[in-house]
């Protein structure tokens, strides 16, 4: 059985045995195009911001996030990240403006990280990496009726990223890190209510936006990129938890979350405006 992960040498971690005994080869994004081709496509994601080569646009509004945190639900490990879940069934917590037309309706948000503190973002800036990188996904619900739907279209998903710098530990991240001691599993999760993850995000809401991809399999080309230019801090404690959750379930031999970033793509000709 092939499954995708992030390692890029089958040698280093070549074969997992499942508790049922099945075998599975891990490959990583290097060889994700073998089974997803659109890896190789004009728009995928993450990509390196060269910060001069981006164009400000003046038409560009703010971007405006209105969150509501009784549509938080669960915290989760899926085997590549974690996350929290929201309530989508309806317009409770969405995202407008800057390159959005309409509502962008809040899916989940979660977290991309490295082995060590000095890598672990996927987008870099300038050829820099930050430590760690959020992602809050929103999709279309102006236009589609479901996520499912809005992740095959080209204008389907909207994607805020925020990067994570080391420094003081972040006490609003601490109500995530504190709970990822019980969720270590790979297919664990738990309630997560009454959280607003616009506490997450920096002072400034200025941004650059390029239309791109999802940075995980299936990789559809239907995001419309929103990075946050001011980071937010973490400790290397905190950052350390993340790590040390497990990207296998309970009875199979342990193995950590220790990076989960796909490098920067090709841009293709792609612009990257700024506010
Ligand atoms: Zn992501």
């Amino acid at each position: 059985m092939l499954h995708w992960g992030y390692d890029e040498h089958n040698d280093k971690h070549p074969i997992l045995i499942a508790s049922d005994g099945e075998s599975t080869t891990i490959f990583g994004p290097a060889r994700w195009k073998e089974v997803f081709p659109v890896a190789n496509g004009d728009r995928q994601s993450p990509i390196d911001i060269k910060t001069e080569e981006t164009k400000y646009d003046p038409a560009l509004p703010p971007i405006s996030p209105n969150y509501d945190p009784t549509s938080a639900k669960v915290i989760l490990n899926n085997g590549h990240s974690t996350s929290v879940e929201f309530d989508d069934t309806e317009n409770k917590s969405v995202l407008r403006g800057g390159p959005l037309t309409g509502s962008y309706r809040l899916r989940q948000i979660h977290f991309h990280w490295g082995a060590s503190d000095d890598i672990g973002s996927e987008h870099a800036v300038d050829g820099k990496k930050y430590a760690a990188e959020l992602h809050v996904v929103h999709w279309n619900s102006d236009k589609y009726s479901t996520f499912v739907e809005a992740a095959r279209q080209r204008d389907g998903l909207a994607v805020m990223a925020v990067f994570l710098k080391i420094g003081e530990c972040n006490s609003q991240l601490k109500k995530i890190t504190d709970r990822l001691d019980t969720i270590r599993a790979k297919g664990k999760q738990a309630l997560f209510t009454n959280f607003d993850p616009s506490c997450l995000l920096p002072h400034s809401l200025d941004y650059w936006t390029y239309l791109g991809s999802l940075t995980v399999p299936p990789l559809l080309e239907s995001v419309i990129w929103i990075i946050l230019r001011e980071p937010i801090s973490v400790s290397s404690e905190q950052l350390a938890k993340f790590r040390s959750l497990l990207c296998t379930a309970e009875g199979e031999a342990a193995c950590c979350m220790l990076r989960n970033y796909r490098p920067p793509q090709p841009l293709k000709g792609r612009e990257v405006r700024r506010n």
